[in-house]
């Protein structure tokens, strides 16, 4: 059987708790976590199966629902968070699925705010749609709007912040009040902020999902997800998760966790570049205008200071003037930055944003969204900031 260690873990700080929250081990009294790379566990006895089962014994059993390093991913993540439980799964996406599609059944009304990851728009559109689930989206930093969207089969806001990619921020507080007003629950995806600079739990927000892709593993590994909060909001999500099976498997948790153990150190000198970053950006005059709400000039700055903990996050977008030629020369002639679409890495990528993540919907769309031919945006990782200037520089001519 494993040990779980640190029952005293409520009373530990965050950064403590990424590296000790949720570690379990097994006899051998092993150091490093354990990866348990097995599909299922073994009982002694008949009646010890049954008992397992039927759940009048705690124990593994089976990892689509239950294995200890997946545990301790949970455990952590919870902790973190600042949530009861957490339940993990195979990518964000499979998080966002789970968490829908246990909350809503055809009938039911979402209100979302139209600033999201392209993906979950899909899932929302494409998807749910098909199962008799309605959508409207509101702008996100209009509280009255979200207030308006809301109707009597409302079940469910949804919201990201910092939006992707031009960073505009939600109050989780206030759309929080909203939703519960409308007899609804607020949903937020922390995968831009992390624990470390938001804790939407605690701002009113009744689950947390998350993209454990990112910035949680930081090293552009593994895919992984999860979602955190109460215990009885939790159950039927993990029940879902145990039927359906988009489960997170033990060598992503095993990963994932030696992500979590950095996260607070990767993400504080991340966003310190970033700011710098963004402020060097807005001197350079081949830039029109820069998205981070680090920056005063952010339309939503003082909020992102308040709900971030004092920092604007890792990514900054920017409009060049000149279109997406501009764009485009930028991006082809960096010799630092990835020209990938991931983000939360230790390496800095470079992106653009309308005509890779963004290049599936209509041009009208874009322009709604405002994704502009000239809009590039990057995600800080952990080289030396006079690098990345430096490259940006030699590529902006
Ligand atoms: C990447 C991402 C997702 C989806 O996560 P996957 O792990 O790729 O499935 C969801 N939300 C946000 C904000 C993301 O950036």
């Amino acid at each position: 059987m494993t040990r779980p260690q640190n029952d005293a873990s409520a009373k530990l700080r965050p950064e403590t708790l990424a590296i000790r929250a949720g570690r379990e081990t097994s006899d051998y009294g092993e150091h490093s976590q354990a990866l348990f790379l097995t599909s299922s566990f073994t009982y002694d006895t008949a009646a010890e199966g049954a008992a397992l089962f039927i759940g009048e014994q705690e124990g593994y059993i089976y990892s689509r629902f239950t294995n200890p390093t997946v545990a301790a991913f949970q455990q952590r993540l919870a902790a973190l968070e600042g949530g009861e439980r957490a339940i993990a799964t195979a990518s964000g996406m499979a998080a966002i699925q789970a968490t829908m599609l246990t909350l809503l059944k055809a009938g039911d009304h979402i209100v979302s705010s139209q600033s999201l990851f392209g993906s979950t728009i899909n899932l929302f559109n494409g998807i749910l749609a098909k199962f008799g689930v309605e959508i409207s989206y509101v702008d996100p930093a209009d509280l009255n709007a979200w207030r308006d969207a809301a109707r009597p089969n409302t079940k469910v806001f949804f919201l990201e912040t910092p939006s992707n990619p031009l960073t505009d921020v939600a109050d989780i507080a206030a759309i929080a009040d909203v939703a519960h007003a409308a007899g609804a629950l607020l949903v937020v995806d922390n995968c831009f902020c992390t624990p470390v600079l938001q804790q939407p739990l605690k701002l009113g927000a009744d689950l947390v999902v998350h993209s454990a892709t990112k910035s949680l593993d930081g090293h552009g590994r593994v895919l992984g997800g999860a979602v955190v909060g109460s215990d009885k909001l939790i159950e039927p999500i993990y029940l879902h998760v145990r039927t359906a099976g988009p489960s997170l498997s033990a060598f992503n948790a095993w990963v994932l966790l030696s992500g979590l153990e950095t996260l607070f150190v990767r993400i504080e000198r991340q966003c310190q570049t970033a700011l710098e970053i963004a402020r060097w950006l807005e001197a350079q005059p081949q830039v029109e205008r820069v998205f981070y709400p680090g920056l005063e000039s952010h339309p939503q700055h003082e909020l992102a200071m308040r709900q971030q903990n004092g920092s604007g996050g890792t990514v900054v977008s920017f409009v060049l003037k000149g279109e997406r030629a501009a764009a485009w020369r930028l991006i082809d002639g960096v010799n630092v930055f990835s020209r990938t679409s991931n983000l939360g890495d230790v390496k800095s990528t470079i992106t653009h944003p309308a005509s890779t993540t963004h290049a599936r919907i209509t041009p009208a769309a874009r322009e709604r969204a405002g994704i502009v031919d000239g809009l590039v945006r990057l995600a800080i990782g952990l080289e030396h900031v006079e690098d990345l200037k430096a490259d940006l520089a030699a590529s902006l001519g």
